[in-house]
This record gives structure tokens, sequence and C-alpha cells, in this order.
């Protein structure tokens, strides 16, 4: 574990009170319904978690943001995963802004985000280009001052409930650009809201391009940095993502050996019969490594060292880790860890989500390979 500064340490304990009494509380019910919780939003917004990221000048973290970032989101989805994905896809969507912005997209956007309190979505994957980014339609057609944007992104989370996009687009045949597109731009509506298995708070939508004028400046970077920029944000999310998954996996262990020690069999606890001891020995093990990698990612990234196959590493092993443990402590509530009125269930369908989002965990070991085959 990481040294945590004071002001780290204050934001943890406020959010953790938090989380116990009004984020937790909600999240079976907003899974429930499948209803994206405002009320969640706004708390997070009062905390300043909605704009870590940003530069400090404009209400951002001052000192390592990445690792804050990830500590609280881990804090967060100890209580409700799909509340803090809300961190990530605010992080996400920001970063070709933070990261490749000039100073005047900066003084126009970052206000827009902290201040407007504007969600942020993040319109990369498409129909027939998921993990082949470089396969997506979307274009963007130069036509004087503007741009012209035509395309249909889809699994955008917060896609309808965003105030501004960064959309990834083709600006030539072999060339991917992004651009900040405000969600009231003419041209912009929304498709499909998608019913999901797991994260059912949070909000996924097909988000629809046609004909949208957006102004020459609102390119991030040079044309053609797209794909790089997008690259470069991975470094941030997937250590994020390995948080959430951590989070989630913490909170399913938690419950589950409070559960052991009450629930009875043969005469006993639970959680006397060693095998069950076992089960919650590996998801304990589990959750220290993935710890260890997990916030070795992120400080790597706040310190500008290259961290792209400890991000990737991270990711992977942590949503492995989660999808495992809510696994078996499905097994260790036996009947009733599959049932709703019970917290597992639930977690358990979250955890899938993790080993596919932000680079399925396929393309994770692919990118550890290629790193580690380089001269
Ligand atoms: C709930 C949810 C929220 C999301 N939020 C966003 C968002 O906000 N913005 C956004 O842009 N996208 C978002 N996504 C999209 C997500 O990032 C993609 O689903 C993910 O990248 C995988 O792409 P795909 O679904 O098209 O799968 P595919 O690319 O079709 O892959 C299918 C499977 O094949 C494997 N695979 C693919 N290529 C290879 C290969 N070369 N070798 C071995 N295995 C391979 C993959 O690992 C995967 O398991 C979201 C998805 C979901 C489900």
């Amino acid at each position: 574990m990481f040294d945590r500064s004071e002001a780290q340490k204050i934001l943890l304990e406020n959010l953790k009170r938090v989380v116990d009494q009004k984020v937790a509380p909600v999240a079976a019910e907003t899974d429930r319904s499948g209803s994206f919780n405002w009320e969640i939003v706004s708390l997070f917004w009062d905390l300043g978690l909605l704009q870590i990221m940003l530069p400090p000048q404009y209400d951002g973290w001052p000192e390592n943001p990445s690792h804050t970032l990830c500590l609280s989101i881990e804090a967060i989805a100890r209580g409700c995963a799909a509340s803090s994905l809300l961190l990530i896809i605010q992080a996400v969507g920001s970063y070709p802004l933070i990261f490749a912005g000039n100073e005047a997209q900066k003084r126009k956007f970052c206000p827009m985000i902290s201040h407007g309190r504007k969600l942020m979505g993040y319109l990369v994957t498409e129909p027939e280009a998921g993990s082949d980014v470089q396969a997506i339609r979307c274009t963007a057609r130069k036509s004087g001052d503007h741009y012209v944007l035509n395309g249909r992104k889809v699994f955008a989370t917060n896609g309808s409930v965003a105030g501004l996009y960064s959309v990834l687009a083709k600006t030539g045949e072999k060339e991917l650009s992004f651009f900040m597109v405000e969600r009231d731009r003419e041209g912009i509506s929304i498709g499909r809201i998608e019913e999901k298995c797991g994260f059912r708070g949070s909000n996924t939508a097909e988000v629809i391009l046609e004909d949208v004028k957006v102004p020459a400046e609102n390119l991030i970077g040079r044309p053609g940095e797209g794909f790089k920029i997008a690259m470069g944000d991975f470094d941030m999310s997937r250590p994020a993502v390995a948080a959430l998954s951590l989070g989630l996996a913490e909170g399913a262990l938690d419950y589950t050996v409070e559960y052991a020690r009450n629930r009875q069999t043969f005469g006993k606890p639970l959680i006397e019969h060693q095998a069950i001891q076992f089960l919650l020995a590996d998801a304990a093990t589990l959750i220290e490594a993935s710890r260890g990698l997990m916030e070795q990612a992120a400080v790597a990234f706040d310190s500008g060292r290259k961290n792209t196959k400890l991000a990737s590493m991270a990711k992977f092993f942590c949503s492995d880790a989660a999808m495992k443990i809510t696994t078996d402590m499905v097994q260790v509530l036996g009947g009733y860890g599959y049932i709703r009125d019970y917290p597992i269930e639930r977690m358990f369908r979250d955890a899938k989500l993790t080993q596919i989002f932000e680079g399925a965990n396929q393309i994770q070991r692919m990118i550890i390979g290629r790193e580690i085959s380089k001269k």
C-alpha cells in the first residue's frame, strides 16, 4: 500500500461515511429499477469527486489525482459499483481535453464541467468497432471553419445523461481525431438505452450523430492524434477499472464473512468449516495482490512514468479476481447467494463487466505480451 497524504485520508474518511449512509443503502433499489440516480450525482459533485482529474486551476485534485481517483472509486465500489463508474467515465471522457487540449479549449470546457456540473460521455465504440478502435466509421468532414460529424456510437456510459461528449471520428481514411461535442448540438439524438445484466444503475446508450456541425476549434490536439490520445486515456482508466474491481471484491468479501459468522450448518458457524475458510482465504489474498497492482499502476501514471503494461496487468488481474471472488462468495452463501434480497448476486453480475470494458481482458494480455516482447 502506498502512503496516503493527509488530504487523501480526510477525503477517504468522509467518503466512507457517505458510502455507508447514502450510497450503499440505495444500491439494491437502483439495481432493481435500473434508473439513473441523480441524487448520487449531485452528492458526488458536492464532494468534488467528479472533477478530480481536472487541472487544479479548474477545481481538480492538486496532487496524485490518479491515485486519489482510484482510492475514491474503490471506496464507492465497496457499496455500489454502478455509482463508482460515474467517476471513471467522468475522468475518461475529460482525458482528451485535459491531456491533449490547448489552453483555450481548457478555458472553454473545464468550467463547463466543474461549475456547469456537466457529466461526460466518451463516444468511441461503434457497432462494428469495439476492441478494434481503428475500425470506427464515424466521420468528421471539414467544411470551412467547421467539421461535420456523422456516425453511430454504442454502449456510451452516460450516453443519454451527459452534457458533453468526447467523440472519436475519422478525419481522413486512416486518420482518427477527438472532438469535444456539446450534447445540445443539432443532429445529436439518443437511440437505444441498453438493458444490462449488471451495472443497472449506470446509463448505457446509443448516441447518433447526423450532420452535427462542430467548430474546428473543438478538435483536440492535431488531426490524426485521436488514436494516440485514446491509448493514453487507457493508461489512466485501466487502473481506475482495477480499483472498481477491487472495491467490488472487498464489498463481497466483507458481506460474506459476516454472513458466514452467523449462518450455522452441522452445528457450527459456516466460517468454521475449513472448505469455506479456503474460499475466504483465496479471496483475501487476491484482494491484497489486486491492491498492490492497482496502486502501482495509478501512482506510476501520476509520476509521469510509462505505465501501459502495469495498467493492463492491474485491469485484467483485478477484474479476473473480482469475478472469481464474487462467484465464490455466491457459493459461500449457497442458495441465498443466488437470491435478489442478498447483495452478492448483484456484485456477481456487476463483476462480469469489469472483464469486458476499457479493453476486454484478452486485449490486456495482448498488450502485456506486446510490451514484454519489445526489445
Ligand atoms: C456497460 C458497458 C459500458 C461501456 N461504456 C463505454 C463507453 O462509455 N464508451 C465506449 O466507447 N465504449 C464503451 N463500452 C464498450 C466496451 O469498451 C466494448 O464493449 C469493449 O471494448 C469490447 O468491444 P466489443 O464489445 O465490440 O467486443 P469485440 O471487440 O467484438 O470482442 C469480442 C470478444 O473477442 C475478444 N477479442 C477481440 N479481438 C481479439 C483478438 N485480436 N484476440 C483475442 N481476442 C479478441 C474480446 O476480448 C472480447 O472478449 C461499454 C461497454 C459496456 C458493455
